[in-house]
């Protein structure tokens, strides 16, 4: 196979570059051609790009090289990636095997969800490279598995997550133990005041390279936003998946027990849907993308944990049931269609309520996103306050009203005799709403909130009301009385 000039230029050896030939790679992305001459002089880099840009190249190629040259010790990894979902470090780890098909080097790949045993395995065939989440790393070092003396290249893989997830404090842990001396290599899709302050932390003098002004998105997708109302959301969306030609999409739901309602009432519509969260067992998981991915299921309705990072070609749609709280997560969702130069669509769903973290999104992306009804019409988010804000007449004496029934859309009325097939048994939600009824009167929560505290929080504590019988100081007893 003929290797490749641009690659060649970059300073890679000759066995890397005929994988890269195999992998049918032709010519470097923008990060690859910055990236791998500085990874290859052994400076410092904190690099400002998106999973899909190629990075995993970037910084896996040039380490191949830099540890082709030297030799390990047991049980002493001479590099760690830590990255902050499991399917992202089951990506990487991919990468590295068809990059390294010419070298000898080792890897293990270390991730919650899965038993120690097969981990502990791999640690002892003593890799030379090490590809972890922050939590699974710690519990094997804490149980004595591993030594991280001996690592010479730290990676720190989309590092604005890692903070999002609450994973820093692991990941200055993980960093303590590490030598002084090493390069150390962060990535992150956004380079915002609390990742700069990391990178000082974690790097020392870096180069910084930058492939994409933070958070764009690429001109392959086309944005839509339908305004529906909140009780009609699943019904919603069964219109726009029969309405559209989605051979493939995956749908954002902000909280996990929605991932689950959603994909279960496609389900029984005859959809081809499945669901991916974090709260399911990795075996679960790896089995459901893998069909996604195969094709044999055709809708995954997702939470952003696990859509983050997910590299699967040909994706037609993205849809967010719901407007995602945090609006560089919209960057990140949509971002998994309009990949590799096809076309992409990204549709979402928004309510009356989501009005901030719309305004939120078109800030971010430097513009409104275009909203129309259900039916085509151009709408405006918080344009019907007055409607909204009228006292709500009961079903029965709007039906009472003459024309009351012919004047709802043909589209609703079909929908009301659907809904009876969509009403599963009513199901107790943790916090003692039927899950149900909870989807149509979510509260409003603020645009940013990171994404350990926005999945399901169960409350603990007493919230605001504190009981009398603990605030009022308690009765005297009478003499020689015991409480
Ligand atoms: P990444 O951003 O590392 O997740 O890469 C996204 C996708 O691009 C992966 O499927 C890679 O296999 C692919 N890729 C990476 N570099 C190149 C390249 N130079 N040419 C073509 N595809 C690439």
């Amino acid at each position: 196979m003929e290797l490749n000039e641009g690659f060649a230029d970059l300073g890679l050896s000759e066995p890397l570059l005929a994988a890269v030939a195999a992998a049918g790679y032709e010519t470097p992305t923008p990060i690859q051609e910055k990236a791998i001459p500085l990874v290859l002089r052994g400076v410092d880099l904190l690099g400002c790009a998106q999973t899909g840009t190629g990075k995993t190249a970037s910084y896996a190629l040039p380490i191949i090289d830099i540890l082709s040259s030297g030799t390990g010790k047991p049980r002493m990894p001479r590099c760690l990636i830590l990255a902050p979902t499991r399917e992202l470090a089951q990506q990487i780890a991919d990468n590295f095997a068809t990059y390294g098909t010419n070298h000898s080097l080792r890897q293990a790949l270390l991730i919650g969800g899965e038993g120690f045993t097969l981990q502990e395995a791999a640690l002892g065939k003593d890799p030379d490279v090490l590809i972890a989440t922050p939590g699974r790393l710690i519990d094997m070092f804490e149980r004595g598995r591993i030594m991280l003396g001996g690592v010479k290249v730290l990676v720190i893989d989309e590092a604005d997550r890692m903070l999002d997830m609450g994973f820093i404090p692991d990941v200055e842990r993980i960093v303590q133990t590490l030598p002084r001396i090493r390069q150390t290599l962060m990535f992150s899709a956004t380079l915002g005041p609390e990742i700069k302050r990391l990178g000082k932390e974690f790097l020392i003098n870096p180069k910084e390279v930058s492939v994409a002004p933070p958070a764009t998105v690429a001109g392959t997708v086309s944005h839509a936003m339908i305004l529906v109302d909140p009780a009609e959301k699943r019904a919603a969306l069964r219109d726009l998946l029969r309405d559209e030609a989605v051979q493939s999409a995956l749908i954002f739901c902000n909280r996990k027990k929605d991932v689950d309602i959603v994909s279960a009432s496609l389900a029984r519509h005859g959809f081809n849907a499945r669901a991916l969260h974090g709260d399911m067992v990795q075996y679960r998981r790896t089995e459901t993308l893998a069909a996604f991915k195969g094709g044999e299921v055709n809708l995954l309705v997702c939470s952003d944990v696990a859509g983050r990072g997910l590299d699967i070609e040909a994706v037609s749609h993205v849809i967010n049931f719901d407007v995602p709280y945090n609006p560089e997560d919209y960057v990140h969702r949509i971002g998994r269609t309009g990949r590799a130069g096809r076309e992409g669509r990204a549709i979402t769903l928004a309510t009356h309520e989501e009005a901030e973290a719309v305004d939120a999104i078109a800030a971010l992306v430097g513009g409104a996103i275009p909203l129309t009804t259900a039916d085509g019409e151009p709408a405006a988010l918080g344009a019907a306050p007055r409607e909204r804000e009228r006292p709500r007449r009961s079903r029965s004496r709007r039906r009472e009203e003459p024309g009351a029934r012919e004047k709802r859309p043909a589209r609703k009325r079909a929908r009301s005799a659907e809904a009876a097939k969509d009403r599963p048994p009513l199901k107790r939600a943790p916090d003692g709403e039927s899950a149900e009824a909870g989807e149509g009167r979510r509260k409003r929560r603020p645009a940013k909130q990171s994404a350990s505290s926005r999945d399901d929080e169960r409350v603990t504590g007493l919230g605001d009301h504190v009981p009398a019988f603990l605030r009022d100081p308690l009765p005297a007893l009478p003499p020689g009385a015991e409480r």
